[in-house]
């Protein structure tokens, strides 16, 4: 019982520190306090505080847990006061109960708890920019550890994963996301003459039933089909009698290890053949995939069905995370936290019974190597 009062107490001091991104709030100095025997490194650039964590107990594998410290800003519109924690119902609200000071609070009381029986070396990779560009965030200290050849073998991040009950889905891999601006070119004129113009909306009509939420590849057991989903379409002067010169058109694709930026871009010139226009695609992330088979898939699946009877799901679905970050090292990374239904909302929330459960299911984590 005593154990389990650490982690919700550590949760606590962690959600009624005013973190935003990428401001850590003194946390990761707090953190390095409390794993006092664990050797730190801090890793700053840009404004931003890293801080990496790591103990060698043996000649056995390399396991590492990540996350981050700094959350979204809160907003407005909240019951209780975001930075100051309350306890509801089995409940605590907070900003970052959620995304994810659990996971953060799970982990670090996970490896304060940690007799010495460990295998190999274990490691804490903390950062202050997750939520923002993350340019000096987590990508920085991989580079660091490159460089002192100090890469871990397993990675576990603990974004909140969880869809309805705890323990019910874990993520072994993220898609990509491709953002695409697509400048139509064409001639104004009166509407009384379409044909003296070239309108640029009568262009773009054609192309659209092919483009829009077409399905670039057919997914895989991992992935989704990569879609291509239009975001913004602008065009004209709100007038009736005028047709536009131009069209401006934003979409996105969060893309499968199937679809690529140079294939996104074959599909799309394709379309608009013969059209005169401008396409700029930017990958902002690139999808990546750990095994199913992988080791760290297996223990952790084994472990969540040990500390709470549940059969996970391996999932990939969702938006970007820092693990995009760390899988390119050939790092095999999974992420598991609580369930993520209110993450970046009004009113964030997780229950005490989840963190309870992801600190027991770490301690079990740490007792396989
Ligand atoms: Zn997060």
């Amino acid at each position: 019982m005593e154990k389990r009062l650490d982690v919700i107490d550590l949760f606590l001091k962690l959600l009624a520190t005013k973190s935003v991104t990428p401001d850590d709030g003194g946390l990761l100095s707090y953190i390095e306090n409390y794993l006092e025997d664990f050797e730190a490194t801090w890793i700053n650039e840009g404004g931003v505080k890293n801080l990496w964590l790591t103990k060698k107990f043996g000649e056995g594998k390399h396991l590492c847990f990540a996350g981050h410290v700094d959350v979204v800003p809160a907003g407005e519109g909240w019951d209780t006061n975001p930075f100051v924690p309350v306890i509801k119902d089995g409940y605590i609200y907070a900003r970052g109960t959620q995304d994810m000071k659990s996971g953060v609070a799970a982990f670090v009381q996970a490896v304060r708890d940690m007799d010495d029986d460990f295998s190999g070396r274990l490691s804490l990779l903390l950062t202050s920019d997750e939520e923002g560009d993350g340019t000096y965030g987590t990508q920085i200290v991989l580079k660091h550890l490159k460089e002192i050849n100090l890469l871990p073998d397993y990675c576990i991040i603990a974004e909140p994963t969880c869809e309805v009950e705890m323990g019910d889905a874990i993520k072994i891999g993220r898609r990509g996301s491709i953002n695409g601006y697509l400048t139509l070119k064409g001639k104004q004129g009166h509407a009384a003459y379409p044909e003296k113009a070239i309108n640029p909306i009568h262009d773009i009509a054609t192309v659209l039933s092919q483009i829009a939420g077409h399905n670039l590849d057919d997914g895989d057991e991992n992935f989704a089909p990569s879609k291509l989903v239009i975001t913004d379409i602008r065009s004209g002067m709100e007038v009736t009698n005028v047709t536009p010169n131009s069209l401006k058109m934003m979409f996105n694709v969060r893309n499968s290890t199937k679809t690529t930026q140079e294939s996104l871009k074959s599909f799309m010139e394709e379309k608009l053949f013969g059209l005169d226009y401008e396409l700029e695609l930017q990958q902002g992330s690139y999808p990546f995939i750990t095994n199913r088979n992988s080791y760290i898939v297996n223990e952790l699946t084994a472990a969540i069905e040990e500390e709470i009877g549940i059969k996970t799901k391996l999932s990939t679905a969702g938006g970007t995370s820092d693990g995009r970050h760390i899988a390119p090292y050939g790092i095999e990374v999974v992420e598991f936290g609580v369930i993520n239904d209110r993450i970046h909302g009004l009113n964030e929330r997780t229950s005490i019974k989840e963190v309870e459960s992801l600190y027991n299911i770490f301690v079990n984590m740490i007792e396989r190597f």
